[in-house]
């Protein structure tokens, strides 16, 4: 009796199999995660970088159409409202506080991530 030699196959590829369905469990949760963690990061925080983008373009405006400095902070009632740069002040979607900025720096989300 030589089985060890002729017919190790079937071990063997029930092993393969193995590593082959961990490999793809392992992609598959890869997957999910990175789903997960890039529709947490873009879905919400990229409407938020472009509403402190809009509030820094009004802000921009109301210094060149009020000849103020670069140094100069708008407020609220400065930028929002009707007949002002922008009709109703953008909320952040996951519920940050924005704070208004002077025109060199950008407006700021009270949410860390949401300022990179
Ligand atoms: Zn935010």
């Amino acid at each position: 009796m030589n089985d060890d030699t002729n017919s190790p196959s079937p071990v063997r590829t029930r092993s393969y199999l193995r590593i082959a369905a961990w490999v793809a469990g392992l992609v598959v949760l890869l997957y999910v995660l990175a789903v997960f963690v890039l529709s947490n990061h873009f879905w919400h925080a990229m409407p938020c970088e472009h509403h402190l983008s809009v509030i820094h373009y009004a802000t921009e405006a109301w210094a060149r159409d009020h000849q103020k400095s670069n140094s100069d902070v708008p407020t609220d009632s400065d930028l929002f409202g009707p007949g002002k740069y922008i009709l109703e002040k953008p909320r952040c979607p996951e519920g940050g506080v924005y704070t208004l900025s002077c025109v060199t720096n950008r407006p700021k989300c009270s949410i860390p991530n949401h300022n990179d």
